[in-house]
């Protein structure tokens, strides 16, 4: 077993699997690969979990050995030799390593003693150009980044497909009740895009949708319209979209989508003008209105734009404690 010792006086071992080979926690015996020597004193002083579970442990005098097959191993080690005071052994972490050590800082209460790092290893994220994905929500609520948590969250509603968004509901490391209400809102704004979009395609299937009757002007936009949808894949049924393409896309691009969405002049000779004289070329373009999809545009920017937050009152409170602990923002 491969040993690391970060107290010489240590009186307490912890056994560790090798992250890259771990074995599964669930299963009956777990084989530890690692030992961490480390002191219980230092422990007990630097975490309150430490010091409730090596304080039973220590009343019942059972081993002096603690299996800890689900903790990740390096991260586990930055913060031994963090609070151990073995400085000329910290490694710059990467943020697979951040996302692990809030792990372990939020299951040993242990954030504050990053106070330092904190701010730091926010920049590792944005080098990284990582500071608006999951592991960045988890990271932001460990340190107490409110601002930043807050973006980061409403950012994965509308950046993330719903079944990205359902992967997430099952990470064991996401903040207790944020992806559920981040997959209902998205959930929610998805469908209220796709009736707007419905209701615009029923619109033009009317045969009112040209405003002084034409029939021509009726087909053309009803056509355009169905066939800018097709060029950019969008189902204007929303149950048929999931069951046809399996699931919709994430919302922004969806929204962009809209927000571009254009049906040009038609070009077609009118009833009864010269054949010089093309549709749409006389002033003042009589059709503008019947082809226009303000309101269509109108109403999914409001969509956008009214996405809830996802924040309950109890992540704001968690999200303030651990702030002070930390000092972060
Ligand atoms: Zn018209």
């Amino acid at each position: 077993m491969e040993t690391t010792t970060f107290d010489d006086d240590g009186d307490l071992e912890l056994l560790l699997q090798n992250d890259d080979n771990p074995t599964d926690p669930s299963s009956a015996k777990p084989t530890p690969t690692k030992k961490f020597v480390v002191s219980s004193k230092v422990l007990c002083l630097v975490s309150p979990v430490w010091k409730t579970m090596l304080s039973g442990k220590f009343l019942e005098g059972t081993s002096r050995q603690i299996p800890l097959p689900e903790d990740n191993a390096r991260a586990l080690e930055y913060m031994l030799n963090l609070v151990h005071f073995n400085f000329d052994r910290l490694k710059a972490p990467t943020t697979s390593d951040l996302t692990h050590i809030a792990i372990v800082c939020d299951k040993y209460d242990m954030a504050g003693l990053c106070r330092f790092q904190a701010n730091e290893w926010k920049d590792v994220f944005r080098r990284e150009g990582k500071l608006y994905s999951f592991d960045a929500i988890f990271f932001a609520w460990t340190f107490g980044f409110r601002s930043w948590f807050e973006s980061v969250v409403k950012d994965s509603i509308t950046g993330q497909t719903i079944p990205r968004l359902r992967e997430y509901e099952l990470e064991n490391f996401a903040p207790p009740g944020i992806a559920v209400t981040m997959r209902e809102i998205a959930t929610r704004a998805h469908d209220e895009t796709f009736n707007a979009i419905f209701n615009t395609y029923k619109r033009f299937l009317g045969d009112q949708s040209c405003t002084i009757g034409s029939a021509e002007c009726s087909a053309y936009n009803l056509g355009a319209f169905i066939t800018i949808l097709d060029r950019n894949s969008i189902c204007i049924d929303m149950s048929l979209a999931r069951a046809v393409y399996g699931t919709p896309g994430p919302l922004r691009p969806l929204a962009d989508v809209v927000g571009g969405m254009q049906i040009s002049k038609l070009p077609l000779k009118p009833r009864g003008e010269t054949p010089q004289r093309r549709y749409g070329e006389a002033e003042p373009d009589e059709h503008a209105q019947c082809r226009s999809l303000a309101g269509l545009k109108d109403e999914v920017k409001k969509i956008m734009s009214n996405i809830p937050t996802a924040l309950q009152e109890h992540h704001k409170v968690h999200l303030r404690s651990q702030a002070k602990k930390v000092g972060a923002e």
